[in-house]
């Protein structure tokens, strides 16, 4: 599909049923598989043949989709998690291992935060995290010699910082190794870091991809560029031969552009089993086929939103890439021209106190642990997401106690803007 646009893509990409074939996606609602022969299965517990045998590990359904995603992102395979945290937490591990080290920006999801800090903490993995504004100096001097991965989001939930790809990349590769983002925020509908430089591209596909709050899942995408020969004493996991599927080497028998989702699916998969069912994966095609008539709304109503509560006297300090104003504009206007996402946070002079009065008094816009689907919603992240970090640490992810999220919908966005000039005004 690389001769269509995005728009094509969102709406045909993955999926090419031949003659008489169901044009929807089928749900494949089947644990197993059939087979003639044990030879015919035994080549696909062998690796030696592609295709299916067990639902934990792959299932078509899936597969479709997963396709579509790695065609938007422009890379070369994907696959699908349960959930946008298995995601993540499959793309670090498959490269990493204890005695490893992350360079993450500091700025990224409480989710993600408490995924590295504590719980890959605990599997001797180890991590430095870094300002998304850090120079390439500062950045170089994080890395150790067993640093395997650096890590950030392409706008960072619920910061809403932007993430210098390029950058972040470059000084990646300068030290032998690959750059993860997380693009949930943007969706590859408003920026691609594939082309600006990520290796590996991940997804909380709960958020806009989804888009109508049904089914909670992730992704990963694989840019297909990272030599992983080239770095083999680092990533042996990829670059020597795995005993527990008679001695294959992924680098060698998938190449670059197969050997990451090639293993994170035959043993990450098979031994944890955060597969996403095949009926979330059907659900998640609907939103991708209308992801790119949805993003530009979603961007439309964060910036009028963020517009009107940048005029209001109550209001302290409003963070939105596309502001003019922004610390984020400059980067915002590289990365993701078209808009970033309709995720708006901001300050109400009073704190914590004064923005749980105002959320209050939201009648449209509905108190949430959720953003990025059709209906608006907000979020104290303080007291909800992020009440695992401490004040310092809420203050090192930009986030203070009484920062108010708004994840802005497909409602009309005079309604949205009535919504909060009430709540503001009682
Ligand atoms: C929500 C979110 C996640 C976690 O995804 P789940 O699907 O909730 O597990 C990860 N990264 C970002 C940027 C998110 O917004």
């Amino acid at each position: 599909m690389n001769e269509f646009s995005t728009g094509t893509r969102c709406v045909q990409g993955g999926y090419r049923p031949g003659n008489g074939e169901p044009r929807q996606i089928p749900i494949v609602q089947s644990t197993t598989f059939k087979y003639d022969t044990s030879e015919d299965m035994g080549k696909l517990f062998d690796l030696e043949a592609s295709g299916y045998f067990y639902t934990r590990l792959q299932n078509p359904t899936n597969d479709h989709v997963a396709a579509k995603i790695a065609e938007l992102e422009g890379g070369t395979a994907a696959m699908l998690t349960s959930s946008g945290q298995a995601a993540n937490f499959f793309a670090l591990f498959n490269i990493c291992e204890n005695g490893s080290h992350i360079v993450a920006s500091s700025s990224i999801y409480g989710g993600t935060f408490n995924l590295i800090s504590v719980t890959m903490a605990k599997m001797g993995i180890d991590v430095t995290f870094v300002s998304p504004d850090a120079s390439s100096e500062e950045l170089s001097a994080a890395f150790k010699d067993n640093t395997r991965a650096v890590f950030g989001e392409t706008i960072a939930n619920p910061a809403l910082t932007v993430l210098d790809i390029e950058k972040f990349a470059q000084t990646a590769h300068e030290h032998g190794v690959p750059l993860i983002v997380d693009n949930t925020f943007p969706t590859p509908v408003n920026c691609r870091p594939i082309e600006w430089g990520a290796d590996i591209v991940t997804h909380s596909t709960t958020k806009y991809m989804d888009g109508h709050g049904a089914a909670v899942g992730g992704a990963i995408v694989d840019s297909g560029r990272f030599d992983w020969m080239a770095h083999n004493n680092k990533y042996p996991g990829l670059t020597t031969p795995d005993e527990s599927y008679h001695g294959i080497i992924y680098a060698e028998k998938f190449g670059k552009e197969g050997a990451f989702i090639t293993k994170c699916t035959s043993q990450l998969m098979r031994d944890f089993g955060c597969i996403q069912s095949p009926q979330n994966a059907f659900l998640l095609n609907l939103g991708l086929e209308s992801l790119h008539v949805r993003m530009p709304k979603h961007v439309e109503n964060g910036q009028a939103v963020a517009e009107f509560l940048q005029k209001q006297d109550k209001v302290l300090k409003v963070n939105y890439p596309g502001l003019k104003d922004d610390p984020y504009h400059t980067l915002s206007e590289k990365y993701l021209p078209n808009g970033g996402c309709g995720v708006v946070s901001f300050e109400l002079k009073g704190g914590r106190g004064a923005a749980e009065s105002f959320m209050k008094k939201l009648k449209l816009i509905a108190i949430e642990t959720h953003v990025a689907d059709a209906r608006s919603c907000c979020l104290n992240p303080a007291t909800s997401t992020h009440r695992q970090l401490s004040d310092e640490q809420l203050a090192a992810a930009g986030i203070p106690a009484g920062l108010i999220r708004i994840s802005c919908g497909l409602e009309d966005k005079d309604d949205l803007i009535r919504d909060i000039e009430n709540a503001l005004r009682s």
